[in-house]
């Protein structure tokens, strides 16, 4: 066999391992499972993701509104797989845009996926469900390269509230899992039958906590812009639990999937709201806090 062929069969099997390898400790069967070390910059990187995000030390931001378009538009060919890690929807129909904001350039969703319990916490709360709209920047021409840079994706995180009213669109995704959900199936991809509009999945986004981090799952590149939406949507325990059902080894259920908390690391944190009143003294204030906020952002997002 020629040596090349050889080299490339021997990396490829290397890369499908580690990439099989990695998972989340069960707490549900034991609580007190540490987290497993998934190796690379995830162990030593400085800027890894997820964070708790704190409303009292986050710094004001004030910035141009997000512009998303056609996350409205409902996509007929959805794709569902199960990766092994998380239930993954891809193949729009339509490019959805998003921009504005802090943001410098466009941005498509290339994929979306959730995690049961969320990823980010929020004042310490974590919550019982994020999805995550994964958006690569478009002066990239796929993820893989895009990983390399520190502007190359953004994430949405959007969180879930425990409620009594089940969430319609992710009732829609649900209806979907029993096509994905047994091992047999991982990484074989099922229409998603019910049509369903990417904004289904976000509530306001007027408000929002933005920082520099990381990819959650391994390779866990440094290039994310996070945008968490301060606003969750309601859940029922008993469609989060649905999502507990899938397998992730032959027999194993995947109870949970979130990464535990990272290191902030001393980054920026930026609290954007939609300012109420930008009459009189508050004005000011927020003018001023606003510059501060630029020079910060922009020191921590353009350099
Ligand atoms: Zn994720």
């Amino acid at each position: 066999m020629h040596f090349f062929t050889i080299c490339l069969i021997v990396c490829c099997s290397m890369a499908l391992s580690w990439a099989s390898d990695w998972g989340y400790p069960d707490l549900d069967n034991n609580q007190d499972e540490p987290f497993p070390k998934w190796g690379g910059i995830c162990d030593s990187g400085k800027k890894q993701s997820p964070i708790n995000l704190h409303a009292k030390g986050a710094l004001k931001g004030e910035f141009d509104a997000l512009k998303f378009e056609n996350y409205n538009e409902y996509q007929k060919n959805l794709q569902m797989i199960n990766n092994g890690h998380t239930i993954q929807l891809s193949g729009f129909n339509h490019e959805l845009t998003l921009s504005g904001g802090a943001l410098l350039n466009d941005f498509v969703v290339e994929q979306v996926h959730m995690h049961w319990w969320s990823e980010h916490t929020i004042n310490e709360i974590r919550y019982p469900l994020e999805v995550h709209i994964v958006h690569r920047n478009t002066i990239y021409p796929n993820m893989t390269m895009a990983a390399n840079f520190k502007d190359g994706i953004v994430v949405i995180g959007v969180l879930y509230h425990v409620s009594n009213t089940p969430n319609e669109a992710i009732g829609r995704i649900i209806k979907n899992l029993g096509a994905v959900k047994s091992y047999d199936s991982i990484n074989q991809p099922a229409l998603v039958a019910d049509s369903l509009a990417v904004g289904d999945l976000v509530p306001s986004v007027e408000s929002y906590f933005t920082y520099a981090g990381s990819l959650t799952t391994p390779s866990c590149a440094e290039a994310v812009t996070w945008i968490v939406l301060t606003e969750t949507f309601p859940v029922t325990l008993d469609q989060v639990n649905e999502f507990k059902e899938i397998e992730s080894a032959a027999g194993k259920q995947l109870h949970n999937n979130y990464r535990e908390l990272q290191s902030e690391n001393n980054r920026a944190v930026v609290l954007v709201e939609q300012p109420e009143d930008r009459s009189g003294a508050a004005g000011l204030t927020a003018s001023v806090s606003l510059i501060f906020t630029l020079i910060l952002a922009g020191q921590k997002f353009l350099m």
